[in-house]
């Protein structure tokens, strides 16, 4: 067996085994491969001779994941854009990794200088007269994600082959994968959760339940009848989740949580539950979670984000008497550089990341994410962590959002205030009267100011840097008394 294929691969050792299933369809290995050589030999006739990297800009269908396969077995890197981005940051993204093919399911989409295609339905495409095998290389790059943009200009991520597989291993030893595991795909697969799903999949020979549409009614169902025994979600897909649920289902055996913080509120309703919920850390540039908690401790460390998986290390750089400090990371599924050489001081001389969050260890060493090192405010010396003072605002029923940002001040350094979108009115003395209770007084916000929304990314992260600039002046409605 020579195959180098991972996809080509499985279906050599597994030809029959369950590998992609929607809600109409359900294809072996064998099939999906074939499938892809179709796809690879329909992109080889149509993209311009030499296309190394191809841009795809799409919500989750078959025939994006088809395409993604179909590239790979061409050996083409490709370059996931969110879908939600906006015209210029598409345009900055597509130049700035000097990619001149987009794929997309916008039949509008059109730029200067950027060819662009449409999918084709890639089950009816005739069978490839030849065979293709030319991609899934180690030092290959495989995709090119750019981060969310959350603390600056979002930074391109090349991700290798060798780095997804590392992942996909990890996951594998901390989630006791094994093939009777069907992984529900929900996440789109312009993000590095949902494309890792696809790679999990190819590399270890697991079956994904893809939805090219998020109903949380079918997801349950499919747990339900133990069609889905693992997921991966986002906090507002849990909240639906937990929400949905009335008995515990014995066929689910992880969620898989991460790319953001989450409330322990959420953790304990989906504990009370009987979910089991897996709260992990993951990067763009760590190519999906680094650190987990493993499945048996799901419940043990609510709040902490778990410990790292194989081969990673994980410090605490220059804690502070807290023991909080920059997380640094590294393992074979880091990424070693941001496109274009960019940002290199985010690594250090012996190769750990810097990720830009600080975060501790407890006793037993799991890890707990206290703020983004950007958003820590200083104030009379005292650090405050936004987090910390958003937990308690929103806990408050008036408030349905909040965002705490450092202002400079004169006296103190740095002080905080809170910017708020409400369901009904409230008053400081109101908001006060709850947080004097929770908070110690130098962390109590200095102004409220109410505004319509919280800016986000397209991953839907809170851009607060937005508030620190002019461009906050458009956004409040007022100042709170
Ligand atoms: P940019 O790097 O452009 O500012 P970003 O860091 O938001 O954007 P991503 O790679 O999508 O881009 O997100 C990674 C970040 O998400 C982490 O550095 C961390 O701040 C946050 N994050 C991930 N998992 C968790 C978690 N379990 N708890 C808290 N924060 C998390
Ligand atoms: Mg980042």
């Amino acid at each position: 067996m020579n195959k180098t294929s991972w996809l080509q691969r499985q279906a050599l050792l597994h030809p029959k085994r369950l590998a992609f299933l929607t809600s109409k369809e359900s294809w072996s290995f064998s099939l999906l491969a074939q499938y892809a050589q179709n796809t690879a030999a329909y992109y080889y006739e149509l993209l311009p001779a030499n296309t190394t990297r191809v841009a795809i800009y799409s919500q989750n269908h078959t025939n994006l994941y088809l395409t993604i396969l179909g590239l790979w077995e061409l050996g083409i890197e490709i370059q996931f854009l969110n879908r939600r981005l906006t015209k210029s940051e598409m345009l900055y993204q597509l130049q700035d990794a000097n990619t001149q093919v987009v794929i997309t399911d916008d039949a509008h989409l059109s730029f200067e200088s950027i060819v662009a295609f449409g999918f084709p339905n890639c089950v009816d495409l005739p069978v490839a007269t030849a065979h293709f095998d030319l991609g899934y290389r180690e030092d290959q790059i495989a995709s090119i994600m750019y981060t969310s943009g959350t603390t600056g200009n979002p930074k391109g991520v090349p991700q290798r082959f060798s780095n997804h597989l590392a992942s996909a291993n990890a996951t594998k030893k901390n989630m006791h994968l094994d093939a009777h595991d069907t992984w529900g795909l929900v996440l789109p697969l312009f993000h590095i959760s949902g494309l890792s799903v696809l790679l999990r999949s190819v590399a270890l020979g697991l079956t994904v339940r893809f939805y090219d549409d998020y109903a949380i009614d079918t997801v349950i169902a499919d747990v339900k009848t133990e069609k889905v025994t693992i997921l991966s979600f986002v906090t507002k897909m849990l909240t639906d989740f937990v929400t949905n649920t009335t008995k515990a289902y014995p066929g689910l055996k992880a969620i898989l949580l991460g790319g953001g913080p989450v409330s322990k509120h959420l953790l304990e309703q989906a504990k009370d539950k009987h979910i089991p919920v897996l709260q992990s850390f993951g990067m763009t540039e760590t190519c999906s979670q680094i650190v987990a908690l493993p499945f048996d401790q799901a419940t043990k460390k609510l709040g902490s984000a778990g410990y790292p998986l194989e081969n990673v290390t994980i410090q605490i750089h220059q804690p502070d008497e807290n023991g909080i400090g920059e997380l640094y990371v590294n393992g074979p599924s880091v990424v070693k550089e941001y496109l274009n050489g960019r940002a290199q001081d985010s690594w250090t001389k012996t190769g750990e990341l810097k990720t830009g969050d600080l975060a501790y260890l407890d006793q037993d060493g799991a890890l707990y994410l206290v703020s983004r090192l950007s958003e820590l405010i200083i104030s009379g010396g005292e650090n405050i962590y936004p987090a910390e003072i958003e937990h308690v605002l929103v806990q408050l029923p008036e408030i349905s959002e909040a965002a705490v940002v450092g202002l400079s001040d004169a006296t103190w350094g740095q002080v905080p205030v809170a910017y708020l979108v409400l369901n009904q009115h409230t008053s400081v003395a109101q908001i006060e009267a709850i947080l004097r209770k929770q908070l110690a007084k130098y962390k109590l916000p200095k102004a409220y100011y109410i505004v319509q929304e919280i800016p986000k990314t397209a991953n839907g992260k809170p851009l607060k840097r937005l508030f620190l600039t002019k461009e906050r002046v458009n956004t409040i409605e007022y100042q709170l008394t």
